[in-house]
C-alpha cells in the first residue's frame, strides 16, 4: 500500500520515499507523487534519484495489483534499488502540469455539452471526451466560445469528499457511463469547480482554472453510434 501524495496535493514536484519492493515490472514505493494511469490520464514520467546522485529513469507509472499500490516503471536496464533505500522522486512537472490543466479543461467541458460522457482520454498536448449526443448538436466554434467563457470566470477548485450512501442519493453526480467511482472505501472524492462543475473524480487538477488559460477544439468526429469525439489542446 502507497500514500498517495498527489491526491492531497497535485503541485508536489519532489518528494523521499523509501523503497518497499523491486523487481523487473517496477519500483513501489512507501509514498508518492507519480500518478498512475488512470480514469483517461496517463501516468508520470520523471526520476528516481538514489542517495549516491545516480538517477533512474521512470518511464510510466502503472498501477499494482492491490488497491492504492503504484508500480513506478524503469527504463531498461538500469539498477534496481534495494528494499528499504531511500529515494528522492521527481516527476516531469512540465509535462503533468499541462495534463492537469487538460484533464481540468475537460471538466468545463463536460459542462459545456449537456450528454452523457462515454469515453475520454488525455495526452501532454491534447484531451478528449467523448458523448452519447448527436452530431447535429456538436458545433465546435460554440464550444470552443463557451468553454473559454467558463475558463474566464477563474474560479478555485476544491476537492470534496463524500460517503458511498451520499453520491448514491445524487446519482446525476456521475457523468461518465463507462467508469463508476470506486466504492467500498466509504468515501469517494470529488472535483468541485464552483458554479461550474462537481463530479466524482480521482485524477489531479489545476487549483484555480486561470491556470489553464483558454482552449482550442482541434476537431470533433463521430467515432460510433455512442461516441461522438470532441478533441481539445491547449491555447498556448
Ligand atoms: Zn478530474
Amino acid at each position: 500500500m502507497t500514500e498517495l501524495l498527489f491526491r492531497d496535493d497535485a503541485y508536489l514536484q519532489s518528494a523521499t520515499a523509501q523503497v518497499v519492493a523491486a523487481d523487473a515490472r517496477g519500483i513501489e514505493l512507501d509514498r508518492t507523487i507519480f500518478y498512475p494511469l488512470g480514469g483517461g490520464q496517463p501516468g508520470d514520467i520523471g526520476l528516481l534519484l538514489r542517495a549516491s546522485g545516480e538517477p533512474l529513469t521512470v518511464t510510466d507509472t502503472r498501477r499494482g495489483e492491490s488497491a492504492n499500490s503504484v508500480l513506478h516503471v524503469l527504463a531498461p536496464a538500469q539498477t534496481l534499488p534495494e528494499p528499504g533505500e531511500s529515494l528522492t522522486l521527481q516527476i516531469d512537472w512540465a509535462r503533468r502540469h499541462r495534463l492537469m490543466r487538460l484533464h481540468t479543461a475537460l471538466h468545463v467541458l463536460s459542462c459545456v455539452v449537456r450528454a452523457p460522457v462515454s469515453g475520454g482520454n488525455i495526452a501532454p498536448d491534447r484531451g478528449r471526451l467523448d458523448f452519447d449526443i448527436d452530431m447535429s448538436l456538436l458545433d465546435a466554434k460554440r464550444i470552443e466560445e463557451q468553454t473559454n467563457e467558463l475558463l474566464a470566470r477563474e474560479v478555485a477548485t476544491a476537492t470534496v469528499w463524500i460517503t458511498d450512501a451520499e453520491l448514491d442519493a445524487q446519482p446525476e453526480l456521475v457523468k461518465t457511463m463507462s467508469v463508476q467511482p470506486p466504492r467500498g472505501a466509504g468515501r469517494i472524492r470529488l472535483l468541485e469547480i464552483p458554479g461550474i462543475d462537481l463530479q466524482p473524480c480521482g485524477g489531479t487538477h489545476v487549483r484555480n482554472i486561470a491556470e489553464i488559460g483558454a482552449i482550442r477544439v482541434l476537431r470533433i468526429r463521430n467515432e460510433g453510434k455512442r461516441n461522438k469525439r470532441v478533441e481539445i489542446a491547449l491555447a498556448d
